[in-house]
């Protein structure tokens, strides 16, 4: 079907201002101009459910975030080298949700300079730059932390190859490691191959439910043996919980808790602030302190009182709704359509779910279990033409990755399940 008129106008001038190759979402990419709770709108008014993005957290324009932003924008907006009780206040009830040794914070605009930050803690702590992380994820986009994605890494170079070492991520469907020893011994080699070469070891980094990954299903205390493998090297864990944070995962606050760790660093971003863009870390009071004395670190916007706010009211919101609860009860509810919908739908080789994300591995068969990606891209693309928002991702690019709002109800669940029913009837698996 030919493009709207105004959709190939937007894409023109997306292209002549913003430069080429600025990804869009969809074949027909879409053009939103409102959201509510777990809705949003397009230009021509056609409402859409949202099961994908976990930026508003709470839900799109939700009144209390709204409220906390503007009462704060109306009155004061400075910066960290003022004194200011919002930084403070939030710090002290967000470590509360952190094992107690967790007890300083750096907040940031981005996730990005959050992990940036947390590699330049382990150098401090450690004397040493060797960082481990798995080999098909992302964690922003800074020079250092660019060259920790294997699809990222420019081609120029900064000679950063020698510090950074790549484990497989694990992927349940198809590598047996239920206790995470296969994956604590991957961790262990490139330690010692980063001390073979002199570079050492300084940290491993990774997301607890390697969600970029295509969130492998993983018996609780998966990661302990890779964290003991790490602590006996002297190294330092890094849990980057951008994604995973803020009670996505329902049995827990934290992802990292369910993988029965207490890391060094946690950082975190996306639905901090609801879209407000506030993101930040987490780790200990010695950490903080080596880091504090090494780099005189000052980020200007990072921890302002309209952030302090914005991510102040999500922390309340979360707990007044009992969104983490949401968040397990739903999620449970979707592993149970995805099961049925994997009797009847063959091309669905496993399911997935933890907490409020939730997701199928597309396959053209069973037996080979190979990956079905293009299948997987036609499904996301024709719930967006049904009105439905989600994506695909993961090692092998075929898995559908669904990760609502956190105050999606049963009813959502209902109408996103029916729709993915009908899709996946219509849609027949063609061959490549
Ligand atoms: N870590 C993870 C796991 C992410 O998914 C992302 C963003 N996709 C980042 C870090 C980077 O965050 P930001 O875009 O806020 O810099």
């Amino acid at each position: 079907a030919p493009m709207p008129p105004k959709t190939a106008e937007l894409l023109e001038r997306r292209r002549r201002l913003l430069g080429p190759n600025v990804s869009t979402f969809y074949d027909e990419p879409i053009h939103f101009v409102r959201g509510e709770d777990v809705w949003l709108w397009d230009a021509d008014g056609r409402r859409y459910l949202d099961c994908y993005n976990n930026v508003p957290h709470v839900g799109h324009c939700n009144p209390r975030v709204v409220e906390a932003v503007s009462r704060q924008a109306s009155r004061l907006n400075t910066h960290t080298r003022y004194l200011h009780e919002g930084i403070l206040d939030y710090v002290e009830r967000l470590t509360g949700t952190f094992d107690d040794a967790l007890s300083t914070a750096i907040l940031t605009c981005a996730g990005s300079e959050a992990n940036d930050i947390a590699l330049r803690m382990a150098e401090a702590m450690t004397g040493k730059r060797g960082i481990i992380a798995t080999n098909a994820t992302y964690h922003g986009n800074t020079t250092l932390v660019s060259h920790l994605s294997k699809s990222n890494v420019p081609e120029v170079g900064f000679g950063l190859a020698d510090y950074i070492r790549h484990v497989e991520a694990p992927d349940s469907y198809r590598i047996d490691d239920p206790d995470g020893e296969r994956f604590a011994a991957h961790v262990q080699a490139s330690i010692d191959e980063l001390e073979d070469h002199g570079t050492g070891f300084a940290a491993l980094i990774v997301c607890p439910l390697f969600l970029n990954e295509g969130f492998p299903t993983q018996a609780e205390g998966w990661l302990r043996p890779a964290a003991e493998a790490v602590r006996k090297a002297g190294g330092l864990l890094i849990c980057d919980e951008v994604q995973s944070g803020f009670g996505r995962c329902g049995s827990h606050f934290w992802a990292h808790q369910k993988q029965g760790v207490v890391p060094d660093i946690v950082t975190m971003g996306k639905p901090m602030g609801n879209g407000h863009p506030v993101a930040g870390l987490v780790t200990t009071s010695e950490i903080m302190a080596r880091f504090r004395h090494a780099f005189r670190y000052f980020n200007t916007f990072g921890g302002n009182p309209v952030s302090c706010a914005a991510a102040m009211a999500v922390l309340e919101e979360l707990e007044e709704k009992d969104l983490r609860s949401n968040a397990a009860r739903m999620g449970a509810l979707a592993a149970e359509r995805l099961s049925n919908l994997a009797e009847k739908h063959p091309v669905i080789g496993t399911v997935r779910q933890s907490g409020m994300v939730f997701g199928a591995e597309f396959v053209v068969d069973r037996g080979t279990k190979e990956p079905a990606g293009d299948y997987a891209d036609r499904i996301v693309n024709e719930m967006r033409r049904r009105g439905i928002i989600l994506s695909k991702l993961g090692r092998h690019k075929n898995t559908l990755k669904i990760r609502p709002p956190m105050p999606f109800a049963a009813e959502h669940v209902d109408l996103l399940f029916e729709t993915l029913d009908d899709v996946l009837t219509s849609t027949p698996l063609r061959h490549a």
